[in-house]
């Protein structure tokens, strides 16, 4: 396969992590014979530097020409927000990137490795279940699009914001959802707050008229109050979960802690051509920015989760999945997952893509025996 890849490394972290991603994805293009052309470009403070821009027409038009977006991080020290160069760079970067390319769904996996247990905030019994979900957020509807308007009246400040979803914006996420769960463990959790909201009473409907279309998933509606409580409680029960904007930004950051690192968290935006954004859903982490510390991991597995989604490379994909994992049975922890254990080898971004790389050269007999030796 030949596909282009634009690489937008950003700030703080990205570039570091992102020329870790860029040697796994070398790797694979070697081992499964494909050839991925890499074209580089700036976002964020690193862009602004150079264009006076956090998102320079230049970096568009790479962005446009390429198969799938690798993103890395932006943003600068939270203490300098105020200054030109960071000021709303988030905003006039990834925001704008996601309005450009219409990104209709937010792909959001939450996995606890075996071998990390340990940082969990949930308790063994519960890890032990195993924890490895799914969640699709719906991107482009609800009260963050709606109209917001302040205003005074009888003498009291009053605020509103107006919540709007159509069939379509629907259909679309909840099609991408089952999508995903028939590539997993064949389970759909729609997630909404229909015993109040009329935008939830549609969703729960178009939701229904979609899975009558995907018999061979098991489907289920939740409330969203339920999700909420269920994913702290149980989260070993959940597959998929598609759910609307605003339930979408709050539950994934909920599941997000769950791994115990936003070093270890992946993450794409699709737009209904299946064109995607794949990037960390953590910042610029300037406080280890240069230090060469960061864990390279999250930005790994987008790369993976860009070869599953975009390019439908799903055992290269599962290669890299399994060479991280391999990786955390060895041992290898960077530094905001060393926790002191006698088996634990504490390393820098550059030999964890080493111990992956190795990895990930192994044939996938070798690699799934050594996930069998989890040291306890
Ligand atoms: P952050 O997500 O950058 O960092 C939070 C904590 O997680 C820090 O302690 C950091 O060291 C740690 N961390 C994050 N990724 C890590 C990794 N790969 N390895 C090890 N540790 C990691 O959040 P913040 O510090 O609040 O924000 C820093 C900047 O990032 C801000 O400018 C913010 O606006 C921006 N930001 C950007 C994005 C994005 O690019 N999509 C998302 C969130 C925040």
């Amino acid at each position: 396969m030949k596909k282009t890849i634009a690489v937008v490394p950003g700030d703080g972290i990205g570039p570091e992590v992102m020329q870790e991603a860029v040697k796994v994805i070398d790797a694979v293009a070697e081992k499964f014979g494909h050839q991925f052309d890499l074209v580089y470009a700036l976002a964020g403070g690193s862009a602004y530097d150079k264009f006076g821009s956090h998102l320079p027409d230049e970096t568009l038009s790479i962005c446009e020409k390429g198969d799938a977006i690798l993103f890395g991080s932006v943003g600068g020290p939270v203490s300098e927000m105020q200054l030109p160069k960071w000021k709303d760079c988030e905003r006039n970067s990834i925001l704008t990137l996601r309005k450009h390319f219409s990104f209709a769904v937010n792909l959001r996996p939450s996995r606890v490795y075996p071998q990390l247990q340990s940082l969990s905030p949930l308790k063994p019994d519960l890890v032990a279940k195993g924890i490895d979900l799914l969640i699709v957020r719906e991107l482009v509807g609800d009260a963050y699009f709606g109209v917001h308007k302040r205003d005074v009246a009888d003498g009291e400040r009053y605020a509103t914001d107006e919540a709007k979803y159509t069939e379509s914006q629907v259909k679309v996420a909840v099609h991408a959802a089952f999508e995903c769960a028939r590539k997993r463990r064949g389970k759909l959790t729609s997630v909404d707050k229909a015993n109040v909201l009329t935008t939830s009473k549609l969703w729960r409907e178009v939701a229904e008229e979609v899975a009558a279309e995907y018999p061979d998933v098991e489907y289920e509606n939740m409330l969203v109050d339920n999700c909420a409580m269920q994913l702290i409680r149980d989260p070993s029960q959940f597959d998929v979960i598609v759910t609307s904007n605003m339930f979408g930004d709050i539950l994934s950051d909920a599941a997000a802690v769950l791994p115990g690192s936003l070093g270890l968290a992946a993450s794409a935006s699709l737009n209904k051509d299946n064109f995607g954004l794949y990037e960390p859903p953590g910042g610029s982490a300037q406080d280890i920015a240069g230090q060469g510390v960061a864990n390279p991991i999250a930005q790994i597995l987008s790369a993976a989760m860009l070869l599953k989604y975009s390019f439908g490379l799903e055992a290269e994909s599962k290669a890299i999945e399994d060479a991280v994992e391999a990786s955390l049975a060895e041992g290898y922890r960077t530094g905001e997952i060393y926790s002191g254990e006698a088996f634990e080898k504490r390393v820098n971004t550059k030999q964890m893509t080493e111990a992956i790389l190795r990895n990930l050269e192994k044939d996938p007999i070798s690699v799934c025996n050594e996930k069998v030796s989890v040291p306890k």
